[in-house]
């Protein structure tokens, strides 16, 4: 075995050997290239060297959806530093998308960052990724997050603005209700006072109740609804439809499941609400075979491999004349204020995975008055450590 691959077998041997708790108590790993070509751990090359360590998100609720429940969050964070300056991403892996800390450990400890002088070269960086392996897409966004808070910080701008977005325009962010028992959810939207947009996840046989639970607390606030494909007959999809658009509804996303392309154009052409999809929609390539499927798309980082491809899908959909959402996964502030670059961009934000953690280890993106409020000082992704 060449001393490259034994330091990467070692790697992860020592990660696979740790159960998930305990993960965050390793130390970190860096890879990169030294001047000779060899790959060590632990020294920065002359290239682009990256550190990544886990760090397991806990949930302040319990949080359920219409096919599981859970408590934490696997998560890893990552730098990458270029001539003393540090950007940092994330990747953060719920576990219906398919990937882990073992999974993201083992992608990153693959690759070869070492030999990228320039960190700006994003979509050269991309292309390196792809070719690596298919899928990945969080660990993938971890790395895109952390060059573009890197280029970012060279430059010494935030990303809304090397964009040339109007941070004016960024909207509201939704603040999620969980399924829950009744007094759970009063509870929850008591929390969720400061928030002018509220979203409820459904697909379970209490789906009225929980809007009227909602109304009866915020008679006027708009409520978003997300069904996680859980509801299964179009009909009856369509007549909740018609409700939720009587109770002050915006919109529903991914009322059925991804795989059912004719039922979500058949619903999309029918309801009164504007039909996003969510589970459907991952990265720039599948965005044109859903205009007249869905009404608009939900873009996630973790989904779409971070910032340089979201970007991309939010300027085809607006150009297809689709509604743009962003949404997210569990975060840390790193995570969501790296979408939040992105939100002058969107109808719809649902960029509230931060304040859904207690262990948050970034100061990012605020929220003032329900709305998104970018802060033009803060270059890069506009996070910082804690
Ligand atoms: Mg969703």
């Amino acid at each position: 075995m060449d001393r490259r691959r034994f330091i990467k077998a070692g790697v992860l041997g020592a990660l696979s050997a740790v159960a998930s708790p305990a993960l965050q108590a390793l130390p970190a790993v860096t890879t990169s290239v030294s001047a000779g070509g060899g790959s060590v751990v632990g020294h920065a090359g002359r290239g682009l060297s990256m550190r990544f360590f886990p760090y397991e998100l806990q949930l302040r609720h319990a949080f359920n959806l219409a096919r599981y429940s859970r408590t934490t969050t696997p998560d890893v964070q990552v730098e990458i530093t270029v001539d003393g300056i540090t950007g940092c991403g994330e990747a953060s892996m719920p576990p219906y998308l398919g990937e882990s800390v073992e999974s993201v450990s083992k992608f990153l400890s693959g690759l070869d960052l070492g030999q990228f002088n320039d960190p700006f070269r994003i979509e050269e960086i991309h292309e390196y990724m792809d070719s690596v392996a298919p899928g990945n897409n969080a660990a993938k966004a971890a790395v895109d997050i952390a060059l573009h808070d890197l280029t970012g910080k060279i430059m010494g701008q935030p990303w809304h603005k090397i964009w040339g977005l109007d941070p004016a325009k960024a909207p509201c962010t939704s603040f999620t209700i969980g399924i829950d028992r009744p007094e759970i959810v009063r509870e929850k939207v008591a929390e969720a006072a400061p928030y002018k947009v509220l979203k409820v996840k459904m697909g379970l046989d209490n789906d009225k109740e929980l809007v009227e639970i909602i109304r009866e607390c915020r008679p006027d606030v708009p409520i978003c609804v997300d069904a996680n494909q859980g509801w299964t007959d179009r009909g009856k999809a369509l007549d909740m439809c018609h409700l939720l658009a009587e109770r002050g509804c915006l919109f529903v996303e991914q009322p059925m499941a991804k795989e059912n392309v004719d039922d979500a154009a058949w619903l999309t052409e029918r309801s009164p609400l504007p039909i996003i999809a969510d589970e459907a929609v991952k990265r720039l390539g599948d965005v044109a075979s859903l205009k007249g499927v869905y009404d608009g798309i939900n873009i996630k980082l973790m989904k779409s491999c971070g910032m340089h491809e979201a970007y991309q899908m939010a300027t085809l959909a607006r150009a297809m004349g689709m509604k743009v959402m962003l949404g997210c996964m569990t975060e840390t502030s790193c995570g969501i204020s790296a979408a939040a670059q992105l939100s002058p961009l969107a109808e719809y934000a649902d960029l509230d995975g931060n304040l859904l953690i207690s262990n948050d280890r970034f100061d990012g993106v605020k929220i003032i008055d329900g709305r998104i409020t970018l802060d033009p000082a803060r270059p890069g992704i506009g996070a910082v450590l804690v």
